[in-house]
């Protein structure tokens, strides 16, 4: 059945096309498909603005970076975030400043692992150049992060997962804690990916690339599986400021379960098992944003990453981010996204 959907949906894109050349002109034809193929992939020195990816997914947090092509297989990737204190205000200098900082002491981190299949490097970086397209951040503690809320707190490998989907990568995790008003997990289109990717398990991933370490956390009344994923970290511990994020973070689990730490011990989360936090598909799909052909798959399963069977919640979500009433059910997706490799490959 999802074979017979996907073809339909190749049938309504190609009407779509025969429609466009129809109504176009030779012209305005041959500007098209120069389009295409010069955006497919950027040119050595040459940079494009990405505010929308290609397909129909997130209703919020949507993609802004700046793509640069650089010589040697190099790519940068500029983020202009937007500071927001839990009051509503702008950030003031102090508060813009901590996270700044400890945003770029995240990505100098990610950065020795942000790799491609074929050796190529993604350099992510802020920027307050104006044309970077800029995002809110509402900087506040919580017990977990969101691309539009994060603070100084969040750990490394959570924040750079939630700058990731600035670039349009989605979340490939089983949904359970969004829930709508009558207590379902809302977001049941969602393809699932490998569990040891940065859009899953970000803290899993973050332990299995390079050399880093993961610490386990032991609470009363819980195994250390229970609790170790959710409150693994990729720290330095010989770094203050790691030290009191990792703290607060046990302490947040401590009062929420209500229970005492037992033991906290750092292990080997499987070192080396990866050479890069990015799999080869969200590679590509980062540096080559605006190429269906070489996406085609991930931009497909992509699409129903915050899709939902709820009608209500549909409207009405799709309402408050969109200010118009429109659809955020599932759309007909290939067999292929049953299989988590969609993300990986
Ligand atoms: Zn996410």
């Amino acid at each position: 059945m999802g074979c017979d959907s996907y073809r339909l949906n190749e049938i309504e894109k190609s009407k779509v096309v025969t429609d466009n050349i129809e109504l176009n002109s030779k012209i305005r034809l041959a500007k098209l498909s120069h389009y295409n193929t010069s955006t497919c992939d950027l040119a050595v020195n040459e940079k494009a603005i990405i505010t929308e990816v290609k397909f129909e997914s997130s209703i919020y947090d949507k993609a802004a970076y700046r793509l640069t092509h650089l010589p040697n297989k190099q790519f940068v990737v500029d983020f202009n975030p937007k500071f927001v204190s839990a009051q509503g205000s702008v950030a003031d200098k102090k508060l813009d400043e901590l996270m700044r900082n400890k945003t770029n002491k995240c990505f100098a981190r990610a950065n020795e692992f942000m790799l491609g299949p074929n050796d190529e490097v993604i350099t992510l970086r802020l920027s307050e150049d104006r044309e970077v397209p800029s995002f809110l951040v509402l900087v506040e503690k919580t017990d977990r992060a969101y691309a539009h809320q994060f603070s100084t707190e969040t750990n490394c490998a959570a924040l750079v997962h939630e700058y990731l989907h600035r670039t349009g990568l989605v979340d490939e995790y089983r949904e359970k804690n969004v829930l709508d008003e009558q207590g379902r997990p809302i977001y049941n289109c969602r393809h699932v990916g490998p569990e040891d990717s940065i859009m899953s398990n970000h803290e899993l991933r973050a332990n299995q690339t390079g050399n880093l370490i993961l610490p386990v956390v032991t609470l009363k009344g819980y195994s250390p599986t229970d609790f170790g994923k959710r409150s693994a970290l990729t720290f330095d511990p010989n770094d203050s400021n790691d030290k009191q994020s990792f703290d607060a973070e046990v302490e947040r689990f401590r009062q929420k379960y209500k229970t005492e730490v037992v033991k906290v011990e750092f292990k080997d989360g499987g070192k080396g098992l990866h050479k890069s936090l990015l799999t080869a598909a969200q590679f590509r799909a980062i540096t080559s944003p605006r190429c269906e052909s070489k996406n085609s798959l991930y931009f497909m399963c992509a699409a129903n990453a915050y899709r939902t069977t709820y009608p209500d919640y549909t409207a009405e979500k799709f309402a408050l981010y969109n200010g118009k009433l429109g659809e955020l059910s599932c759309v007909p997706a290939p067999e292929q996204c049953k299989d988590p490799n969609w993300a990986v490959k």
